[in-house]
């Protein structure tokens, strides 16, 4: 098995970490793609059913928070390069419970970062340190302007500020101890296999259940949307192609206020519904706006275009009705999450 690359893909049973998994799987059959998760409320690992059963691909359970753990796995599989996907991910919950977002976040980042120095011991040659992160590191925009790779960190909630840690301890590592590394901070996803608690997944579920839709505020907070197969064909990009030691943002140029974007879910999920149209928008409802609330998040993807040639390539209506007809199709799926703790967590939330 010498010659074959043996890559870590952490947070692999969750949304974006499923889609890399399923993609490197099957692009890349000499690769041995070991998935580490813990499984935490997000992960799931009916996320990769498809794909279980391939030679290539391996499920370790575990929590990157531990040190032990992760070292024995590194003196294992002796990985060879790292695309890092694990975390707590959703803002609202870190508000709540900010040292959950530290010890996975950034005490789980080292954890893997100190693994990989150690395992690969100055012998740098073809490994790499992938790091996904978001553009929520930023902080927020006014009307205009646009996030570039040179833009200063001001993160704003504690989960931006844990994934904000998390870039720096990358780059400090990248700086000190020579680790190859490259970072993406990405905007919105969405898509198939998103968690219910996210914007999307969760109008497209109160849609169907025909629940309030909760929109926060005035409804105009900007968001940047991209569909995650998109994301994940820039993920393989930089992972083969990008220049080492630097950071490329990642964008659909496509920039909503949220209450636009709800309506328009609306008005496609209608149609497929059979509803007449006007019937789901009638369900809008304004709740408390969340504290630390960024305004607007918008990219600048020129970058990742210059270099590498990437830009997305499903347009907003097409990636919508895509994941509308996904969610539809798969009603168990969304029936499992959204049982027992997501119920829990969603009373808690909004009620
Ligand atoms: P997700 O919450 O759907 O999945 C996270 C996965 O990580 C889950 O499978 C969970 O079980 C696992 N995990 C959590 N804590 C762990 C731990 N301590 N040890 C091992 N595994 C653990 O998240 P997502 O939306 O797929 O995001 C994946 C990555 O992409 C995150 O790093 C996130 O910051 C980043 N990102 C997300 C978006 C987005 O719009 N969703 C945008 C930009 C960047």
């Amino acid at each position: 098995e010498s010659n074959k690359k043996s890559i870590l893909i952490t947070g692999g049973a969750g949304f974006i970490g499923s889609h890399v998994v399923r993609h490197f799987v099957n692009k890349y059959p000499d690769y041995q793609i070991y998935n580490l998760d813990a499984l935490t409320y997000a992960g799931n690992l009916e996320n990769l059913k498809d794909i279980e059963q391939k030679p290539n691909y391996h499920f370790l359970k575990g929590d990157i928070s531990e040190v032990d753990l992760v070292n024995q796995l590194f003196k294992e599989y002796r990985f060879e390069a790292v695309i890092h996907l694990a975390a707590e991910s959703h803002v609202d919950r870190s508000i709540k419970d900010p040292l959950a977002f530290v010890k996975t976040n950034i005490n789980g980042t080292i954890n893997l970062l100190n693994a990989s120095k150690s395992v690969w011991a100055d012998n740098f040659d073809g490994k790499l340190f992938y790091h996904i992160s978001t553009d929520e590191v930023y902080g927020t925009l006014g009307e205009t302007g646009l996030f570039k790779e040179t833009t200063a960190y001001s993160p704003n909630s504690p989960y931006s500020a844990s994934k904000a840690s998390s870039d720096h301890f990358v780059r400090a590592y990248g700086e000190t101890y020579g680790i190859p590394y490259v970072i993406s901070n990405c905007s919105n996803n969405y898509g198939p296999f998103q968690f219910p608690e996210k914007l999307i997944p969760l109008m497209i579920n109160n849609i169907v259940e025909k629940k309030e839709l909760p929109v926060y505020g005035d409804g105009n907070y900007t968001r940047d949307w991209l569909f995650v197969e998109d994301h994940v064909k820039a993920i393989d990009l930089i992972f083969h192609k990008a220049n080492l030691q630097e950071t490329y943002n990642i964008g659909g140029l496509n920039e909503w206020k949220n209450i636009e974007l709800v309506k328009l879910l609306c008005d496609l999920a209608d149609e497929k519904l059979g509803r007449e149209r006007g019937t789901s928008k009638k369900l809008i409802t304004f709740v408390k706006d969340r504290p630390g609330h960024d305004k607007r998040y918008a990219i600048d993807a020129s970058k990742i275009d210059k270099e590498l040639g990437w830009k997305p390539s499903v347009t907003f209506e097409e990636g919508l009705s895509k994941t509308i007809d996904w969610y539809l199709e798969n009603a168990t799926w969304l029936q499992n999450i959204t049982s027992g703790e997501y119920r829990e967590y969603y009373n808690n939330q909004y009620n």
